[in-house]
């Protein structure tokens, strides 16, 4: 079963790719996770990517289709994959096609997990960290033992910038109007599905595998 992921942060995407993964044992390839390896391990790829994703800039198309080729023709994709981040555009979507008709697979489908903005800033905006560990909390779905204090070694726990309010619907507004292409792309293929990503994760799973084809009948 070959997938596409798309869903803005937030919406539960890694959450559905390890029920994925867990039934059907197909991984999750997040362009994001593979870019960060390669600039952390200081390969060609990641010397190009590094100062372009630290300048909050994109990764060019070339570049990001060469790893996803790569990543493609490794052995646990046998039983197929869920891309998440990639195609971003409808440019990277026909490279894709092309990509897949050469190694004889093909997309099952494109699933949108639609969760309103309200939703995602809630989520986004709860989130606290420690700065001395790096732990994660949220104030509502898994709060400290105390407030405001992280469990493991009692420093005060802070809010990051890219989590406040305004910054998180600043970029579901960008995430919005550069996924509207890709979407049109892949309605006009018949292959979107659209998700409702609210409810419980079980629920969203079923709602899932049922538009990949894989629902109980
Ligand atoms: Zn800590």
């Amino acid at each position: 079963m070959n997938l596409i992921l798309l869903g803005p942060p937030n919406a539960g995407k890694g959450t559905q790719a390890k029920k994925l993964f867990a039934d059907f044992h197909i991984p999750q390839i997040s362009t994001g996770d593979i870019l960060r390896k390669a600039v952390a391990d200081g390969t060609e790829m990641g010397k190009i990517a590094g100062p372009l994703m630290a300048a909050g800039q994109y990764v060019p198309d070339d570049v990001v289709i060469g790893i996803v080729k790569e990543r493609l023709r490794q052995a646990d994709v046998a039983n197929g994959f869920v891309l998440d981040g990639f195609p971003r555009t409808p440019a990277q979507a026909d490279a894709l096609d092309k990509m897949l008709s050469g190694l004889g697979k093909h997309l099952d489908a494109v699933i949108s997990l639609e969760v309103p903005h309200k939703t995602l800033v809630e989520r986004g905006s709860g989130r606290r960290v420690c700065p001395a560990d790096g732990s994660v909390y949220h104030v509502d779905q898994s709060p400290p033992k105390r407030a405001g204090f992280c469990d493991k070694c009692g420093t005060g726990l802070v809010q990051r910038p890219d989590d406040m309010p305004d910054v998180i619907e600043k970029r579901l507004q960008k995430y919005d109007a550069e996924t509207s292409p890709l979407k049109d792309f892949y309605a006009k293929k018949g292959l979107l599905k659209s998700v409702d990503g609210v409810g419980s994760p079980d629920g969203i799973y079923e709602e899932i595998k049922a538009a990949a084809g894989k629902g109980r009948r």
